[in-house]
């Protein structure tokens, strides 16, 4: 592909010996009990970046009990809210004094850019300091309205002991957007994260215990999820289990939760469209439409990837978007000029590819990229920023997750059709809408089915404003003051004042 932007082999240093990740179970660090590893590779540069313990049954069971007897003892569970906020903002603090560490190992790990990493991290250390103010500020409700003689009060308490899985493309962000909160709530934990990204995981549990977090209430189990993530979902000790990840592994958890009846929360896929009508800022909108489906290379569940624009528009914004593809920064994460980094896995950018060569054999046209691409100096995988138009409803690209760096273009007429294209799908994410006219935007936003619609924007978040998915994107919500409450269960107090209450049983 001609004239697009390429940031070639930075030649920046990685460690010379990979990150040792080992499993945190009851406050120690632990290796498997049968001393095996894994390895993973720079997505970027193809070399071994961390070795970490595989983890197996065994070190999931144990941690799963840990979790249990902590929450069991009262230690944090029982702590106070002064107590538990006062540890989540040294955590904080931690985080932000250690963000080079975390970021490079981010970086090496998952392909991002490393600029990303660091504003990840940092990001994600507010995200600390914010549940840290929801464990001050919960309460629940009063009732002195039931009569003279009774009171009532629905108190809130932690659920108990969460399982939490994690994917690989936001690793320390999705994390710290449950664990906080699940923390400032009052539960212990046992958390995986993905076997491609270990590492920041891993060294969030050394910040754990420097901030005096009590042993057992956090265990790390490093490895794969049919050997970790499966007891974590079926152990009757386990209370709730939060997940992120693909709808497939989200499904297969809520089924294997359903033997105990734990609380499932998912977070899923999604195929979010961005509606551009024809009064839109052209402008704006081409570059966040451009920002959307690039981020993170499209491996992002809120990967803008479905543009819906009015015909009379549509050409005029491919050929913005076009443009604007051909200045954004590819290349070399560890260069922070870099924009997009690298593909996860050959795999993955295999089936990135077969869903562009799909689209066009199903008669869809490539007006930009389409085909994996190198980058001077790097072995890594890397694919280039693709737009595909032509595109129909039908289609799998116009319906599935591609999780890479590629746009889809449908057009549309009027409103009604460009909500039923909206709404035509299995996932409800996220949205966005374009356009001058605020009744447009309006109109849009209460019809438009998704968890969190952004109106002259895209993918703004913040820590009060919470998020999930509908339908097949997921369950249940996260950060914000709804994010804390799916870690807390709710008990009813019912109090009688004096002894008013009149015998049941009758003398007859
Ligand atoms: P994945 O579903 O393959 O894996 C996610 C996690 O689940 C990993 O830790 C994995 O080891 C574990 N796992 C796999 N099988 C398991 C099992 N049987 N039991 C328990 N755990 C198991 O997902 P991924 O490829 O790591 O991530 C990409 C997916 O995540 C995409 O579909 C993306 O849309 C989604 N995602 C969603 C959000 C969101 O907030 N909605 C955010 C990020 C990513």
């Amino acid at each position: 592909m001609t004239q697009m932007t390429i940031i070639a082999a930075a030649g920046a240093a990685i460690p010379a010996q990979p990150f040792a990740g080992r499993h945190l179970i009851d406050g120690a660090w632990h290796d498997s009990a049968t001393g095996e590893t894994f390895e993973r590779r720079s997505p970027a540069h193809d070399v071994v970046v961390s070795r970490s313990a595989l983890g197996a049954e065994a070190e999931a069971r144990a941690a799963i009990a840990a979790a249990r007897r902590s929450f069991d003892s009262g230690v944090w569970s029982r702590a106070s809210g002064k107590e538990r906020a006062t540890v989540l903002l040294k955590v904080a603090a931690l985080i932000e004094a250690d963000v080079e560490r975390m970021a490079l190992i981010e970086t090496l790990e998952s392909g991002k850019p490393i600029t990303q990493a660091r504003g990840e991290i940092s990001g994600a250390a507010d995200l600390w300091r914010y549940a840290a103010a929801l464990a001050r500020t919960m309460h629940g409700d009063s009732h002195n309205t039931l009569g003279p003689d009774m009171l009532g009060a629905v108190i809130k308490e932690p659920i108990g002991v969460v399982s939490i899985i994690t994917p690989w493309n936001f690793p320390f962000w999705i994390l710290s957007q449950k664990l906080p909160f699940a923390l400032a709530a009052g539960c212990s934990c046992v958390v995986k994260p993905s076997e491609l990204t270990p590492s920041t995981t891993a060294m969030l549990g050394g910040l754990l215990i420097e901030a005096g977090l009590p042993a057992g209430v956090v265990n790390i189990v490093l490895g794969y999820g049919p050997a970790v993530g499966a007891p974590m979902t079926t152990d009757p000790a386990v209370d709730m289990v939060t997940f992120t990840g693909s709808t497939a592994v989200g499904k297969a958890i809520a089924a294997a939760a359903s033997g105990t009846l734990k609380k499932v929360a998912l977070e899923l896929g999604g195929k979010n469209p961005q509606v551009i009508f024809a009064d839109a800022d052209l402008d704006s909108a081409a570059d966040a439409v451009t920002f959307g489906v690039y981020f993170n290379t499209g491996q992002c569940c809120n990967s803008g990837s479905r543009i819906i624009v009015h015909e009379d528009v549509a050409e005029a914004l491919v050929a913005r978007v076009v443009a604007l593809s051909r200045q954004v920064a590819f290349g070399d994460p560890l260069d922070p000029r870099t924009q997009v980094g690298a593909i996860i896995s050959q795999q993955h950018q295999g089936r990135i590819d077969g869903c562009v060569r799909d689209a066009v054999a199903a008669g869809a046209e490539v007006a930009l990229g389409g085909a994996p691409m190198t980058v001077p100096g790097l072995a890594g995988q890397f694919y280039q920023p693709t737009v595909v138009r032509g595109v129909t409803p039908d289609m799998a690209i116009a319906r599935e997750e591609v999780f890479g760096p590629v746009l889809s273009v449908l057009t549309f007429r009027t409103l009604d059709e460009a909500l039923a294209l909206t709404n035509d799908a299995d996932y409800g994410l996220s949205a966005g809408v374009w356009s001058e006219n605020v009744h447009t935007c309006l109109a849009f936003c209460r019809r438009a089915q998704a968890g969190t619609v952004w109106t002259n924007t895209w993918m703004d978040g913040f820590p009060e404003l919470t998020f999930g998915g509908v339908k097949q994107s997921g369950q249940g919500r996260e950060i914000g003051p709804y994010g804390l409450e799916e870690f807390l269960e709710v008990k009813t107090l019912v109090m009688r004042i004096g002894r008013s209450r009149a015998p049941w049983v009758k003398t007859l």
